[in-house]
């Protein structure tokens, strides 16, 4: 595919149904996607996964080989991985919500081997308006950016993971465009009600710790970002 074929993706927004009021019906749309060429080489999309009341949202960059294969995100090695460190974070898996900034595996055929390719810009910006779609069912307390393709996506270009990982920021205050995930809470009453703030914190993605040199320091840095975001959950 040439950079002149992907520059016009057309993107996800024509393939989102108004009316999607759930997670499971942006599930079952999201299937139906070509807002970029990325749906052709793999097998089916990745949406994202966990209940609309997660109060964490963990964001990575895109589905790998086993995800792919599976339909689901986080469930080959990294995503094993990712599991441990929330446990050792003492993040309670049933609040999680996780999800991917590209919902179609990027990758380049070596013999029958398939191998991961980093997503570039113009999917990332195609695939986004499933992210503020995702964002817009739910309500977490903390958002948890994965990398840095998952950082572009969110927080824009000039983020550096390295540099500003595991600090509290303000969500969606932090976001490149904040509109794009500011809703107006509303209480069973139809009220607008007072929504408690979130915020959101970036770290490295799981795998990267399985490419470390030291994969022990990668793990406990992860590990360490991860308890901040416990941490920022109100008791
Ligand atoms: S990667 Fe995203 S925008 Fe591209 S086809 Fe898949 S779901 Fe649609």
């Amino acid at each position: 595919m040439s950079e002149t074929e992907t520059e016009t993706a057309p993107g996800a927004q024509q393939f989102i149904p108004p009316q999607a009021d759930t997670i499971d019906e942006l599930r079952a749309a999201a299937g139906g996607c070509r807002g970029c060429e990325l749906y052709r080489d793999a097998t089916q999309t990745v949406f994202g996964r966990g209940g609309e009341e997660a109060r964490v949202v963990l964001v990575g960059e895109q589905p790998g080989d086993m995800e792919d294969q599976k339909g689901l995100p986080f469930v080959g090695p990294a995503g094993r991985l990712l599991r441990r460190a929330v446990d050792d974070a003492g993040l309670d898996p049933a609040q999680l919500y996780l999800t991917n900034a590209v919902k179609h595996f990027r990758f380049e055929l070596r013999g029958r081997r398939r191998i991961h390719q980093t997503p570039d810009r113009v999917h990332v910006t195609a695939c986004r308006p499933w992210l503020v779609a995702e964002f817009a069912r739910l309500r977490p307390d903390v958002v948890v950016v994965l990398g840095a393709t998952a950082a572009k996506a969110l927080l824009g270009p000039s983020f550096r993971v390295t540099r500003q990982r595991g600090a509290l920021m303000p969500w969606p205050a932090s976001a490149q465009h904040p509109e794009d995930f500011a809703r107006v809470p509303v209480d069973s009453a139809g009220k607008v009600a007072d929504a408690p703030a979130a915020r959101l914190l970036a770290t490295i993605h799981p795998s990267a710790v399985l490419r470390a040199d030291d994969q022990d320091a990668a793990y406990a840095g992860l590990v360490a970002d991860l308890t901040v975001a416990a941490s920022a959950l109100p008791s």
